[in-house]
């Protein structure tokens, strides 16, 4: 019997030995940087001519590694592996497949720091962030195995006089997972192994930001005893391999997370049905937010000031959780936004060698690119608070940024930035405030601040997204304890780390004998 669920600590840095075996770890790893990782088919590694570079977006000139880049022979090969391999996988048993992500989460477990300090270079998170992803993705590991055991068991069913019903789950058959660089390890973790422990076979391709850790989590799940094509990793440009991954008639499931535009693309090519393809594919599709806090005029101003910043700042805003929206009461709009200009000021940006670093880079180029347009563009729209400057001459970096007395239809109150800008709007009451909210083609996380039961009651009836928090942050959900995903055009609300995630990657069976 496995120990119940419960989720991984995080590691606290202000004490001296958790601070220096990090420290030692980002030496250790400087000195084996810039190394070569091939694509996995079929348990055998392949080298490619091509390659893709995954640099350090807090040091530009600091290559984390060049990783194999395959093309659609490549991706054929895969599929091919994949879905022979399926034909034994499938039969396996749960609790073998189970353990198997136990292991591996016991291997990570043990290379914590290492991980964190590798998802530190190749994604420039801030430690406590990179701590939690490593963290996240242990956790996915250890709960999914733990639901697998149970969803085996199937549910129950009724039967009558002389009938045996039964109803199971039976994996669904190839699976392809393409992950975002936001949560590198986390969500790649995730949505890699909710499928193989369902008893599908996959083919990971990873972010072309962050491929590096992905390709030592392959290898620890090999070390972990996964089969031969059971896992094929498949590093790759979207529209070359992973458009003919999903079109392919063998695939059976598309696992995205990432932007609304690649998902919804992805969404309408899986709904396609292809010559020789002889079932309907299913598709778990998370994407953006434009997630809001809301401060009402009986609220903790303390804890709205710290609800906005945590949740418009952490990891520069780049999580689709991420709180880009403070809509306040106007009895204390002036009050929250001058506090939060001031708590904002204080944040630190730079490059997070030391756990003190608040914010690092922001991915690459075409973020920052795309993050200082949207500044300018609410400059245009609002009143500039602080912020508003970039600097992309070492790494990517860009200062956090507030705009306030914003127009609810204003660009930047509506369209997804995924950086470290959050715009503030003035509500008249508090069902204004739930009416600007709502106003968004997104639905993922909210947050409400306030001290008013009726008003809890109110929103969490009226607030119409997929993560509701009340007084704190609306990012950092935790596996197990808040099962996570969007509403509306956020995706398909599949709630990864819920307990109705699994489900979705198998077909249910209804077996009734007569006897
Ligand atoms: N699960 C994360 C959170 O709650 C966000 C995931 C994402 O940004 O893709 O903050």
């Amino acid at each position: 019997m496995l120990t119940p669920y419960k989720h991984e600590p995080f590691t606290d840095f202000s004490i001296e030995s958790n601070r220096k075996r990090l420290e030692s770890e980002l030496e250790k790893i400087e000195r084996k940087l810039g190394g070569t990782y091939d694509l996995l088919i079929d348990g055998e590694k392949v080298l490619t001519e091509e390659k893709i570079t995954s640099i350090n977006p807090g040091k530009k000139e600091e290559i984390i590694g060049y990783v194999a880049k395959a093309n659609q022979e490549h991706a054929e090969k895969a599929v091919q592996a994949a879905n022979q391999a399926f034909q034994t996988w499938r039969y396996t048993n749960a609790i073998d497949r189970a353990n198997i992500l136990i292991r591996t989460a016991a291997i990570i477990r043990r290379r914590k720091s290492e991980f964190t300090a590798l998802l530190i270079k190749e994604a420039g998170k801030p430690w406590n962030e990179a701590d939690a992803d490593i963290a996240e993705g242990i956790d996915f590991m250890e709960y999914y195995a733990r639901q697998m055991i149970e969803l085996d068991k199937g549910k129950e069913i009724n039967s009558r006089p002389g009938e045996y019903n039964r109803y199971l789950y039976t994996p669904s058959g190839v699976a392809v997972t393409i992950p975002p660089w936001n949560f590198a390890f986390a969500i790649m973790v995730g949505t890699t192994v909710a499928p193989l422990v369902t008893g599908n076979t996959v083919i990971l391709k990873p972010a072309s930001a962050t491929p590096v850790i992905a390709a030592e989590f392959v290898d620890v799940l090999l070390e972990a005893g996964i089969p031969d094509g059971v896992i094929n990793f498949l590093p790759g440009s979207g529209s070359e391999v992973g458009d003919y991954l999903v079109d392919h008639p063998k695939t059976a499931l598309i696992t995205f997370t990432g932007s609304r535009e690649v998902g919804t693309r992805l969404y309408e090519r899986a709904a396609a049905v292809n010559e020789n393809q002889f079932h309907l594919k299913r598709t778990i599709v998370e994407m953006g937010g434009k997630d809001t806090v809301v401060v009402d005029n009986e609220a903790d101003i303390d804890i709205a000031v710290d609800a906005i910043v945590t949740s418009a700042f952490g990891f520069s805003g780049q999580k689709c959780s991420a709180g880009s929206r403070a809509v306040v009461h106007e009895d204390v709009y002036d009050e929250v936004l001058e506090r939060v200009v001031k708590r904002t000021k204080e944040l630190t940006v730079g490059e997070t060698t030391t756990p003190d670093v608040n914010m690092g880079p922001v991915i690459d180029q075409a973020a920052f690119n795309k993050i200082m347009n949207y500044i300018e563009i609410g400059k245009a729209e609002g009143k500039l608070m602080t912020g508003g400057e970039g600097d992309d001459s070492k790494g990517y970096f860009i200062q956090p940024t507030i705009f306030a007395n914003l127009d609810v239809e204003a660009r930047i109150m509506q369209e997804e930035i995924f950086g470290p800008v959050v715009a503030f709007a003035k509500a008249k009451d508090f069902d204004h405030a739930l009416e600007i909210a709502n106003n968004s083609e997104y639905g993922l996380t909210g947050a409400v601040i306030t001290n008013n039961r009726e008003k809890i009651n109110k929103a969490s009836r009226e607030f119409h997204v997929g993560n509701l928090y009340f007084n704190r942050n609306c990012t950092g959900a935790i596996v197990g304890y808040h099962p996570f995903g969007g509403f509306k055009m956020s995706g398909t609300d599949s709630k990864a780390g819920g307990p109705d995630y699994l489900a979705l990657h198998m077909l249910a069976k209804t077996i009734s004998e007569s006897y």
